[in-house]
């Protein structure tokens, strides 16, 4: 399994050391030539406006909604779930769109500047570690996405078909089961996003 980072700012590497501790192949992406013979994409956290700008000035916007929409495998982190959702408040901002939620960017406040939590999720029956970094609020989910678990009963990881994305760093914590279920999906999906 070959997945592709895209690595402009944030915790990228701590993405690929997760991912290549479950046996992926991990790729830094940072134009779109990289995406070649991937099987999944993640988008780690970060500022999503720079994040933004940076897809743009690539081709890389393009270049993900188009591997996402021929059925590979993206999974959004914090400010990568922010780039993924369909709607963006808090301010109002251009996404890639490729699940319909409404996220509302920065919308635990303060206090949740960096905190871990533990939650029930349907991945495991052990609760699962939650590191929120001024992440966003998923207001709102269109029709067949699922909740894979909730923080202050706002869904906080959330799935549909080949598209994955957790509010939180799950990058950041010891516990490596919402990566395996990610490898899981692009398992699934492999060989169809690349071109
Ligand atoms: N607050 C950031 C944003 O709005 C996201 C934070 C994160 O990715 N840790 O883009």
């Amino acid at each position: 399994m070959k997945i592709g980072i895209v690595a402009i700012q944030g915790d990228f590497a701590a993405h690929a050391a997760m991912l290549q501790a479950l046996g992926a192949e991990t790729v830094e992406v940072r134009t779109v030539d990289n995406l070649k013979g991937c099987d999944g994409i993640v988008l780690p956290g970060g500022e999503s406006t720079t994040q933004l700008q940076f897809l743009k000035e690539e081709g890389l916007f393009d270049a993900i909604r188009e591997f996402s929409r021929r059925g590979g495998a993206v999974f959004g982190t914090c400010a990568g779930a922010i780039l993924l959702a369909t709607r963006v408040k808090n301010p109002n901002q251009e996404s890639l769109g490729l699940l319909d939620m409404t996220v509302l960017r920065n919308g635990y406040g303060r206090q949740l500047a960096s905190d871990v939590f533990f939650g029930d999720s349907r991945l495991k029956k052990d609760p699962l570690e939650m590191v929120f970094i001024r992440g966003p609020i998923i207001e709102e989910v269109g029709k067949g996405i699922s909740v894979l678990a909730r923080h202050e009963g706002k869904p906080a990881l959330v799935e549909k078909g080949n598209v994955l994305a957790a509010t939180f760093h799950p990058e950041l914590t010891g516990d490596s089961t919402v990566h395996a279920h990610f490898l899981e999906m692009a398992a699934a999906h492999a060989g169809k996003g690349a071109r």
